[in-house]
């Protein structure tokens, strides 16, 4: 365990977070209110990827996105701008993450998990290249697959098909339903991902997105065809909850942008002498790593809950190996 023993685990990274990786402390019992406060102070109140989606959701909504009027038919021009709205924040944040940590090194070594660089010359990569074949899988795969289910709800609720709040109407609502979408995108998530770690859909599918083990911006959702179809079903959520467009973009950039973030390979972006972001995500790092551990995120602790919480300790790696072991041999 942590501190006792010489840390075995801590010879497999560069830079490895000390102590367990933190969960969600809403959902510790004795409750610890000190704790929640300082949870949530740090997810909304810094540059994290809860922020800098949200930022980019007002940015696209403003500019962007067409008035909801607009969309109660399909056609190409209000079409093409939903595909932007999400093609463009994409390539931007991913492409500028990948050239200041991988490119342009602006951080060197700082704050890396990985030892290893990104992956080139690699057959198990679509073009042999880790960052090319990501790319392909996002902006091809994943970006359409969203954009093809946002032109349906947009459609749905430009219809009047499905329940719509304005801020006028409902403000409070607004702001909680706001609030709670990262936690109902770490549900849903939780859920489709075990799914997808079925031996048999792991193999033809999910497969794609653990090529990587090693992960970089390009990484975030770089899945299958058949993972975004299920991946993105999280935004069907606001065909029963009534919803604002804002609601369903900020929904859209959390999904899409923040595992950019997540999947970054660094624990924070370092500008000069300044911490500028929190970006990595060890939990999810160590689900990249060990695979069979860390299904959800550390917004909802269903690994507590369900015996697969990797916290980065070497007793934790013994443990995932031997689960990884019985489930593939069964
Ligand atoms: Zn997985
Ligand atoms: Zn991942």
């Amino acid at each position: 365990m942590h501190g006792t023993l010489p840390d075995r685990e801590a010879d497999r990274w560069h830079y490895h977070p000390k102590g367990p990786v933190p969960l969600n402390p809403l959902f510790s019992w004795p409750p610890r209110p000190a704790a929640v406060l300082r949870w949530y102070r740090g997810a909304w109140m810094e540059i994290t990827s809860l922020t800098v989606c949200l930022l980019l959701a007002l940015a696209l909504y403003a500019w962007l996105l067409p008035p909801l009027a607009e969309m109660a038919a399909f056609r190409p021009g209000w079409m093409l701008q939903v595909w932007l709205a999400n093609l463009l924040p994409q390539a931007a944040v991913a492409g500028g993450l990948h050239w200041w940590l991988y490119i342009r090194k602006g951080q060197g070594m700082q704050k890396k998990f990985d030892t290893r660089d990104l992956s080139r010359g690699n057959g198990t990569f679509t073009f042999k290249n880790q960052v090319l074949d990501n790319m392909w899988w996002t902006l091809g795969s994943a970006i359409t697959v969203a954009t093809v289910y946002q032109w349906g709800i947009y459609w749905l609720m430009a219809n009047g098909w499905v329940p719509t709040v304005t801020f006028a109407e409902a403000p409070v609502w607004c702001v909680v339903w706001m609030l709670l979408i990262p936690m109902w995108s770490g549900l849903h998530f939780y859920w489709v991902h075990r799914l997808e770690h079925h031996p048999r859909l792991y193999k033809h599918v999910h497969a794609v997105h653990h090529r990587n083990v090693n992960i970089g911006p390009w990484s975030g959702i770089s899945n299958h065809w058949y993972e975004n179809l299920l991946y993105f079903t999280t935004y069907f959520i606001h065909l029963i909850v009534p919803s604002h467009p804002l609601h369903l973009v900020f929904h859209a950039m959390f999904q899409q942008v923040s595992p950019v973030l997540s999947h970054s390979g660094f624990e924070r972006v370092i500008a000069g002498e300044t911490e500028a972001a929190k970006a990595g995500d060890f939990f999810h790092q160590l689900h990249h790593r060990y695979f069979e551990c860390n299904y959800g995120t550390s917004e909802i602790p269903f690994d507590k809950w369900f015996g697969t919480y990797h916290d980065g300790s070497a007793a934790a790696t013994d443990r995932t190996r031997a689960f990884k072991k019985q489930m593939y041999t069964r």
